[in-house]
C-alpha cells in the first residue's frame, strides 16, 4: 500500500537515522505500532554527500537493513503490516533524506514528527525547516546514548571550570566524567594516584616491530551484507576504497563480538603502543594493530558507551590488566569521544567554517590513490582505501600534518576525512579534523597546532627506512617533505609562537637558523607547495 493511499493519518512520523541503530532509540519510546510509523531511507544523496569510501556505505547500509529486520522482530505487526517503511536504495525516487521526508509527512499527516537528536547540524536543520514549512510539530528528543547531554556539556563549558570560557580541556572534563560516573574511581581520587597514563602510552615498536599482534575478528558476510555489497558496486563503482577486506560488524551481535574480543585480546596491550605505526609488509601482521575496531559500532549505536566502559573496568578488577591500558582506553570512550561531540554541538556552525590560517590549497590528489613517494603518506593513505581504516595517530600527525603544513584547504582535508574512514560521521569527523588536527578553529581545544617534524614520524614508525626522503634533511633533493613544511610552517609563524609560553618552546630552534637557512627552507617550501601533487 503506498503512502498516498491511505486513508487514517498517522499519528507520529518517528524518523530513524543510519547512525541510530540503538533498539532503546528515545525516538521509539511509545511507539505504537498501530498508529504510528517508522520511516528509514536508503538515500543515494547521502551516500554520495561526499565521495564516500564503499566500504562506509556498505556498513551504513547492511547495519540500517539488519536493525530494521530486528525491529520488525520486536514489532511485527507494525513493520510488517500497516505503516512502516523501509526505503531501499534505487528502489524510491527521492535523492535526498529531506524530499523523502517532506513526502511522507505530505502523505500522512501525522500529528507529531519524532526524532532522536541527529549527529550531524545540517541535517537536524534540514528537518526543522521542513516541519516549519509543513506546519508539523517536530519533537527531537535528547539522545541518550552519550554519556553527556548537549546542555550539561554547554554548561560545563560556561561555568569556568573548563580551562577558560574560550578554551576547552578534555582533560578537566574527562576528569569530572570520572567523578560522575564513577569510573576507576577510588572514593574521590583516581585509582593509582594518578588521572592520566598519557605518557605511558607514546611508546614505539623497537627495531623488532610489533610482536604478537592479535588478528582482527571476522564477521560473516551474510546474505543482507552481500546484496549490499553488490549494489554499492553496481551504483557507486568509481567510489574510492575497496570491499575486499571488509570486516565490520553490521549487526549488535557482531558488534559485541568484537568488544568481547577486544576486551580478551587487546585491551591489555592497547596502551602501551597506542601511538606506534607499523608498515604491513607481512600480511601476518594485522593493520589495526592493537586498537579496537570499536569506532563503528559505537558511532552507529550498536554498542552503548557505558556497556564498552563497564567491560573494560570488569576485565581491569577481574584479570589485573595494565591501568595504563585500561584508564588509556576509557579516557578515549569517556573523554574524548563525549568531550568532542560536547564541542561539535556547542560551536556549530561555525566550526564548520573555521580557517585560522587561512589555507586554501587544494588536497593533493594522491590522498585518493596513495601514488606518492612520501611513505608514510602512501601506507597510511594505502591502509584508508583497503580497510577504511587508519589509527588515530596516522590520522592526526600523518595525513592530519601534512594537511595543515602543506597549507590545504580546511574543507576539503575535512571532505576527505568525511568520506574515507568507515567510522566517519560528522558530529566525531568534524571537531577532531577542523579542531585535533588543522587547528583550524584557532585553538579552541588544543593548546597548540599537532606539528612535527619527520623526526616525530621516524621515531613512531618504519615507515622512514621504506622511504626515498630522508626525515632528517630540511633541504635539497633528498629532505623530507614534512620536515621542511615543519620548519617552514614554524618561520612563517614564528612572531606568534615566541609570543605565546605554550608554544614558545617550539620555535625555539628557529632562533639558532642562519639567514641562509632560513631562505633555504623557504624557498624549497614554495616548491614543494607550488608541485603537491608530485610529491
Ligand atoms: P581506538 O584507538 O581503539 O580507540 C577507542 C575508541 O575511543 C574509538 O573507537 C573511539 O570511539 C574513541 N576515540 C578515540 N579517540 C577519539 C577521538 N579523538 N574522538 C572521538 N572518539 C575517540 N573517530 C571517529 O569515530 N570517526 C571519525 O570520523 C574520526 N575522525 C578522525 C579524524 C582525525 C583527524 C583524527 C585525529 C581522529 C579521528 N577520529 C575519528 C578519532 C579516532 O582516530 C578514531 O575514533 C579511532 O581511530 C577509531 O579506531 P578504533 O575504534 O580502533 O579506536
Ligand atoms: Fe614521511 Fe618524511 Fe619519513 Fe618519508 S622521510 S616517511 S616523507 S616522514
Amino acid at each position: 500500500m503506498t503512502a498516498e493511499k491511505r486513508q487514517k493519518p498517522v499519528r507520529n512520523l518517528i524518523l530513524i537515522l543510519g547512525d541510530q541503530l540503538n533498539l532503546d532509540n528515545p525516538a521509539l519510546e511509545g511507539f505504537d505500532a498501530t498508529q504510528d510509523c517508522i520511516l528509514m531511507v536508503e538515500c543515494a544523496g547521502e551516500a554520495a554527500h561526499v565521495w564516500s569510501h564503499k566500504a562506509r556505505i556498505v556498513l551504513f547500509l547492511s547495519a540500517m537493513r539488519h536493525f530494521y529486520d530486528c525491529l520488525a522482530t520486536q514489532y511485527p505487526c507494525g513493520l510488517q503490516g500497516i505503516y512502516s517503511r523501509y526505503l531501499k536504495l534505487g528502489e524510491h525516487e527521492f535523492d535526498s533524506l529531506k524530499a523523502a521526508w517532506a513526502k511522507h509527512i505530505d502523505a500522512l499527516k501525522p500529528q507529531k514528527v519524532i526524532i532522536c537528536e541527529p549527529g550531524e547540524y545540517r541535517l537536524e536543520q534540514d528537518l526543522i525547516a521542513l516541519c516549519q514549512e509543513k506546519s508539523v510539530q517536530l519533537v527531537i528528543r535528547d539522545d541518550t546514548h552519550f554519556m553527556c547531554s548537549k546542555a550539561d556539556f554547554k554548561h560545563w563549558a560556561s561555568d569556568g571550570k573548563s580551562g577558560s570560557k574560550k578554551e576547552l580541556r578534555m582533560e578537566f572534563f574527562y576528569r569530572q566524567m570520572r567523578q560522575k560516573f564513577n569510573v576507576l574511581m577510588d572514593g574521590k581520587n583516581p585509582v593509582g594516584g594518578v588521572w592520566n597514563y598519557d605518557a605511558e602510552n607514546r611508546k614505539t615498536f623497537g627495531k623488532l616491530g610489533p610482536q604478537n599482534v592479535p588478528k582482527a575478528p571476522k564477521v560473516n558476510i551474510d546474505a543482507v551484507t552481500q546484496q549490499v555489497i553488490d549494489l554499492v558496486e553496481q551504483l557507486f563503482p568509481n567510489h574510492p576504497g575497496s570491499l575486499s577486506h571488509f570486516i565490520w560488524p553490521v549487526t549488535r551481535m557482531q558488534a559485541l563480538k568484537f568488544l568481547d574480543d577486544f576486551i580478551a585480546n587487546k585491551l591489555a596491550g592497547f596502551g602501551v603502543h597506542q601511538d606506534a605505526m607499523w608498515q604491513e609488509n607481512d600480511a601476518k601482521i594485522s593493520p589495526y594493530l592493537w586498537h579496537s575496531l570499536l569506532a563503528t559500532s559505537l558511532n552507529l549505536k550498536l554498542l552503548n558507551p557505558r556497556e564498552v566502559i563497564a567491560a573494560a573496568v570488569l576485565a581491569y578488577k577481574k584479570n589485573q590488566l595494565p591501568l595504563a591500558s585500561v584508564e588509556g582506553f576509557i579516557r578515549q570512550i569517556l573523554g574524548w569521544r563525549e568531550f568532542i561531540r560536547g564541542v561539535y554541538w556547542l560551536d556549530m556552525p561555525q566550526m564548520a567554517n573555521g580557517n585560522h590560517y587561512q589555507h586554501t590549497r587544494q588536497l593533493p590528489r594522491w590522498y585518493w590513490s596513495a601514488d606518492t613517494h612520501m611513505n608514510c603518506m602512501k601506507q597510511t593513505i594505502k591502509q584508508t582505501m583497503q580497510h577504511g581504516y587508519a589509527h588515530h595517530i596516522q590520522r592526526l600527525m600523518v595525513t592530519g600534518m601534512f594537511g595543515i603544513l602543506a597549507e590545504i584547504n580546511p574543507r576539503e582535508v575535512e571532505a576527505w576525512y568525511l568520506a574515507v574512514y568507515v567510522d566517519a560521521v560528522e558530529w566525531v569527523e568534524l571537531p577532531n579534523v577542523a579542531g585535533m588536527a588543522l587547528y583550524a578553529n584557532g585553538g579552541r581545544f588544543t593548546s597548540k597546532p599537532y606539528v612535527a617534524s619527520g623526526a616525530y614520524i621516524k621515531r613512531m614508525s618504519n615507515y622512514c627506512s621504506n622511504c626515498r626522503y630522508k626525515p632528517e634533511l630540511k633541504t635539497g633533493t633528498l629532505a623530507c617533505p614534512t620536515t621542511t613544511l615543519y620548519w617552514n610552517f614554524l618561520i612563517k609563524h614564528y612572531a606568534t609562537f615566541a609570543r605565546n609560553p605554550r608554544t614558545a618552546l617550539m620555535v625555539k630552534n628557529v632562533q639558532r637558523f642562519s639567514a641562509e637557512e632560513v631562505a633555504a627552507i623557504q624557498a624549497q617550501s614554495l616548491q614543494l607547495l607550488s608541485k603537491l601533487d608530485d610529491l
